[in-house]
């Protein structure tokens, strides 16, 4: 670094929702743009609001030994216009103390860059926003990520934040580097190639308790409630080496055990992409663990593609199957009935157990009927897999959104935080309860 390397802070946000855990959650975008500014010669710093091993911590909180846990918490009070949901609501993260001396103990940056997440959880991103301003105020504040570019206008208009920017940040992070303290450097990638992207900086963290790695960007698909399409228009796929040089690296260097696919597809194509990643795996003999937190194409799931992917190590394995009513009232058409059936043949017949098995199911969609959630998930355990009720939360830009307005007892035009899936925004007869502890159970047996 030269004496005038900008010096630059990157912070992930806290959450303030009614719940949150963290289910292999990273902020992989944040962490790859770190590496990105590295690599050109900045100064980095990071401060992670949702640190769940903060050196400030006496005893670790509740973890899992794959690397799934609870967040710390502080009740704060509810949002005036959710009122009516019989919920505490709390911000998620480290307290607002510690975050204070994290950033005073960093040097006066140059520019702050923060990311964001889910679209109703806007109001931590604020207020780590307003914090940051009242400790650094010269220094520009950079909004990005999800609920930046699906509420463009509204973190413009309320976030406090000096520029938002709704593009992918590989493409002009340096860009405004230059814009805002005059320093550039030669540019060492190439923001449409993802093999050459160095490692996202996991090595700021206080402790790699899992690494999420992508595979691929984009999806193919436009299911009508999937934001995946607008965030990412131009499917991207990594090389097998790559990927497979990046897992080998995080497990030899840092002995991570835990990896997180984050791809919103991998399965799709498999036989030219995650059949040779798989493949390539195994050969190499890394002995690691693998989660699918944002589900599989099953579809894709063959004899050979489970049988690879429960020799590579594949622990959880996520079905994206939505609900069992296979007829034209799906708001997707990536599966049918038979290919359901066959892939959990292949899938039980190589070894993976019920519990590793989980479809996810969506209920609280708009006009949907109750009973076929319940009856989703009663034949998603009768064909002895584990079912998971995942609760619709209506995304700007998809397809569905404007049905989900029209259904909504909120007016979800004016306030993002009405989109949040805790509140049953779209049930007609409201929040409640009875249908989401009966659900809960239900799934349980
Ligand atoms: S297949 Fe999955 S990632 Fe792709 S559009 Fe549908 S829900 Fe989104």
């Amino acid at each position: 670094m030269t004496s005038d390397s900008p010096n630059i802070l990157l912070i992930n946000p806290w959450i303030h929702d009614f719940a949150a855990y963290d289910y292999w959650a990273k902020p992989l975008g944040l962490l790859s743009l770190a590496s990105i500014l590295k690599t050109h010669g900045c100064n980095i710093r990071y401060i992670d609001c949702l640190n769940r091993f903060h050196p400030n911590l006496s005893k670790i909180i509740s973890s899992k030994e794959d690397g799934r846990g609870s967040y710390l918490k502080t009740r704060i009070p509810k949002p005036e216009c959710l009122d009516d949901v019989p919920r505490n609501y709390s911000r998620y993260g480290i307290p607002e103390q510690w975050f204070i001396n994290d950033l005073l103990a960093a040097r006066q940056p140059d520019i702050v860059f923060i990311t964001s997440h889910m679209t109703y959880w806007y109001p931590g991103v604020f207020e780590t926003i307003r914090i940051v301003r009242e400790t650094y105020p010269s220094a520009p504040i950079v909004l990005g990520g999800i609920y930046a570019s699906l509420c463009h206008d509204h973190a413009l208009k309320y976030s406090g934040a000096d520029k938002v920017i709704s593009e992918d940040g590989e493409k002009v992070i340096l860009e405004l580097v230059k814009e805002y303290t005059g320093f550039s450097n030669n540019i060492k990638f190439d923001s449409g190639q993802l093999d050459s992207y160095p490692y996202p900086a996991f090595d700021l963290e206080s402790k790699i308790a899992f690494i999420p790695v992508l595979s691929s960007k984009g999806c193919p698909f436009s299911c009508a409630y999937c934001a995946s399409r607008y965030l990412n228009r131009q499917r991207m796929l990594r090389s097998p080496e790559s990927l497979i040089d990046e897992i080998a690296y995080w497990h030899k260097k840092y002995k991570v055990i835990d990896f997180a696919i984050y791809d919103d597809a991998f399965l799709v194509d498999a036989k030219s992409h995650a059949t040779p990643i798989l493949e390539g795996i195994i050969e190499a003999g890394i002995n690691v663990r693998f989660h699918t937190p944002n589900a599989l194409h099953i579809r894709e799931i063959s004899e050979n593609t489970a049988t690879l992917m429960f020799k590579a190590g594949f622990k959880t394995v996520r079905l994206g199957l939505e609900t069992t009513l296979f007829d034209n009232n799906r708001l997707d058409n990536k599966v049918s009935e038979f290919e359901f059936e066959q892939a959990l043949l292949c899938l039980k017949k190589v070894g993976f157990s019920k519990k590793q098995i989980c479809a996810y199911l969506l209920a609280g969609l708009p006009d949907q009927d109750e009973r076929y959630v319940i009856e989703s998930i009663k034949k998603v355990i009768e064909s002895g897999i584990t079912a998971i009720p995942v609760y619709y939360s209506p995304i700007p830009h998809t397809v569905l959104w404007e049905k989900a307005v029209h259904c909504s007892r909120y007016d979800l035009n004016s306030d993002p935080i009405f989109t949040n899936n805790s509140i049953l925004p779209c049930r007609k007869e409201g929040f409640s309860w009875e249908i989401i502890s009966f659900l809960k159970k239900l799934a349980a047996n």
